[in-house]
Parts: C-alpha cells; sequence; structure tokens
C-alpha cells in the first residue's frame, strides 16, 4: 500500500515508517502548492496532511482508492470536508497531542504582556539601562481580574484552569457545549459573546475557525471590551481582524495582543499591525508579541502527534475503528 505525505515534511518520516512500514510504503511529497499533488497522489492508499496546503475538492475527487485522509494536527480547515464526504473518505485528526503546549503559550503570552516582559528587556538593555522597579507604576494585579475564554474545548478548558491557578476569575462563551461543564468545572457560563467580552480583563479565543468564527473579533467587538484589555489568540488567525487590533492598540482599548496564528501565515510584511511589531519606534511595539503558529510545538508533542496520525492511518488500512474522525 501506500501512504503520502503531502506537505511541510521532506526529511526521514522514522516515527511514520515505525507505525505503518510493516504495510505500507511511505513518500514526502514536500508539496508547498495544492498544484504538486497532481499525478502524485491518485493511487493513495491514505493520505497525511500538514498545514501547508489546501486540499480542495479537485485534489479530493482525485483520490482513486483512499481509505482515510488525516491531518496531522488539530484543524482541519485546510481540507474540503464536504468533497471528502462526497468522495466517502474518512478525515480524521489529532485533536490532543498539543492541548497542554497551546494553553501553557497562551499563559505564557497573557503573563508577559501583563506584567511588561517585552518593555523590561528593553528598559534594561541599550545606553542607558532603566533599573527602576516602578517604572510602570500602573502594572495591575491579576488575581481576581476577568478571564474570558471563548471556546471551551480541549484548550479552552486547559487555559481556563490555568487562570483559576492564578486566582483569576474565569468565565467563558461557548453556545456548543453542554450544560453542567460550567459547573464540573467551576467557571462561569456567559451566554453571550458581547456579555463575555464587556467584562473581560482579558481574552483568550480558542474555537475553530469556521463562518460563524471567522472575523469574529472585529473593531466592533473590540470596543465592548474594557479599556486596557489584553487579547490572546493561540486558534485560528482569521478569527481576529489585525487592523482593527492595532487601532484598539493605539487608543488603549487594547493594552496588549499576544498572537501565535495571523490571517496570513507566513506574516504578512504589508500587515499593519506585523509592521508596528517590527517597528521599535512605534508606540505599540512592546505591547504586540507574534509567534509563527508554535504554540502546539514541544519535542514530545510533536512527536506524539506524529505517532498518533501515522497509528490512525494504520487503523484506517486495516480496516479497524477510526478513533478520530471528523467526518
Ligand atoms: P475543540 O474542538 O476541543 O474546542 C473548540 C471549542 O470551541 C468547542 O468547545 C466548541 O463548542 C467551541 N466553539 C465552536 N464555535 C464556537 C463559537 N462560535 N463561539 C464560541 N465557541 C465556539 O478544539 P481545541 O483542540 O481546543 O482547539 C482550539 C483551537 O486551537 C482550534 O482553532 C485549533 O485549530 C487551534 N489550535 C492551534 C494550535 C497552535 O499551534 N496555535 C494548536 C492546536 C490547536
Amino acid at each position: 500500500m501506500r501512504v503520502i505525505v503531502t506537505d511541510f515534511w521532506t526529511s526521514e518520516p522514522d516515527l511514520e515508517r515505525e507505525a505503518l512500514g510493516d504495510l505500507a510504503e511511505l513518500h514526502c511529497l514536500g508539496a508547498t502548492d495544492e498544484l504538486q499533488l497532481r499525478g502524485q497522489i491518485e493511487q493513495a492508499d491514505a493520505l497525511l496532511v500538514w498545514h501547508d496546503i489546501r486540499l480542495g475538492a479537485a485534489s479530493i475527487a482525485s483520490l482513486e482508492r483512499c481509505r482515510a485522509i488525516v491531518r496531522i494536527g488539530v484543524g482541519f480547515d485546510n481540507v474540503d470536508l464536504d468533497a471528502a464526504r462526497r468522495a466517502e473518505i474518512p478525515v480524521c485528526n489529532v485533536p490532543d497531542y498539543g492541548v497542554e503546549e497551546v494553553a501553557d503559550h497562551a499563559l505564557a503570552m497573557l503573563l508577559a504582556l501583563v506584567r511588561r516582559l517585552p518593555d523590561w528587556q528593553t528598559a534594561l538593555r541599550g545606553q542607558a539601562p532603566r533599573w527602576d522597579a516602578l517604572c510602570f507604576p500602573r502594572l495591575p494585579r491579576l488575581r481576581g481580574k476577568v478571564l474570558g475564554i471563548i471556546g471551551l474545548g480541549r484548550i479552552g478548558t486547559a487555559m481556563a484552569m490555568r487562570g483559576k491557578a492564578l486566582g483569576m476569575q474565569v468565565c467563558f462563551y461557548d453556545p456548543y457545549t453542554a450544560d453542567g461543564r460550567d459547573k464540573a468545572l467551576g467557571l462561569e457560563r456567559v451566554e453571550s459573546l458581547q456579555a463575555l467580552l464587556g467584562r473581560s480583563f482579558a481574552v483568550s479565543i480558542h474555537t475553530p475557525l469556521t463562518d460563524e468564527t471567522r472575523g469574529m473579533i472585529d473593531a466592533q467587538s473590540l470596543a465592548l471590551l474594557p479599556a486596557g484589555a489584553t487579547l490572546i489568540n493561540t486558534a485560528r488567525g482569521p478569527i481576529c481582524d489585525t487592523r482593527a487590533i492595532l487601532a484598539a492598540l493605539q487608543t488603549g482599548q487594547l493594552a496588549g495582543v499576544g498572537l501565535d496564528v495571523l490571517p496570513c501565515e507566513p506574516a504578512d510584511p504589508e500587515d499593519p499591525l506585523v509592521c508596528a511589531f517590527r517597528q521599535p519606534e512605534h508606540p505599540a511595539y512592546h505591547r504586540i508579541i507574534l509567534t509563527p503558529h508554535s504554540a502546539f510545538y514541544s519535542e514530545a508533542g510533536f512527536a506524539e502527534m506524529r505517532r498518533k496520525a501515522a497509528l490512525e492511518v494504520r487503523r484506517a488500512l486495516l480496516g479497524e475503528t477510526l478513533r478520530n474522525r471528523v467526518v
């Protein structure tokens, strides 16, 4: 059998071979554009897909005997699920490998911004280092402040637990999570996004990218936040409007923003928020933290993700029940 790794990965697929070597040959295409898949994937018995390309309807329709499309990761917005449904090919993901890492990353961004770590680094460097503990006299205390979680799934829950450990008052907005989860976790459920934003000192986004969440955080929603709020997005870039974020940083509506994901990745150098982040003279420079969609990463988590994706392919090839089917 043939298992094809479509994109991103060009080095030796050692873990994948360990899981699948007795059943299938593995081919890594390292495609950077979907068109490069043409003529390469039609005979695949399974596809392992990273996030560098979109797997659209034409590619999926060209698969002649594929038993599963497995995303090496959580988000599956780069796979055309309707096309997979039409072709009757199951789509699976690996939902759990990086739950703790992403929540740790979101928390790290929140703490760094609130504790003003980027400013301190600058204050202590350069020609005239400023050794002054009261440099930022209005530095807030975190205990008791409201942390608003949007999307109380795996990562949102892990972030909520971290917020509780800091003594924050954790609220969440998630219209799809069952009643009772709030009580089991000791969290406050808020019935609308507007109400959540209206009272959050810090907001952390943990929803998938859907028609509903695309552009969810725009100028209008940012205007609902109390002045001086902090926004963290480790979910998906297109959920936030970066121009509106920069405008909110400029008026002080936002004190800081931490983004691991951007509407365009790698970062668009023309995006005004990215320009501000790269320009030390910009007034918002120290209040923007960007990371390159790396929140998921730890050495152990990365290996777990690859191994689990390959094992899901193994189950598909053997006709066993799939563990993490999304379609
Ligand atoms: P999950 O499916 O466990 O949780 C998502 C939650 O969002 C669910 O509880 C769902 O009910 C809720 N939700 C859906 N639509 C909503 C809406 N309109 N408003 C409010 N809540 C809504 O997902 P997860 O594993 O916790 O992942 C969360 C996000 O993090 C996803 O976007 C995923 O792609 C992203 N992610 C990013 C990285 C990274 O490296 N930055 C890594 C892993 C996952």
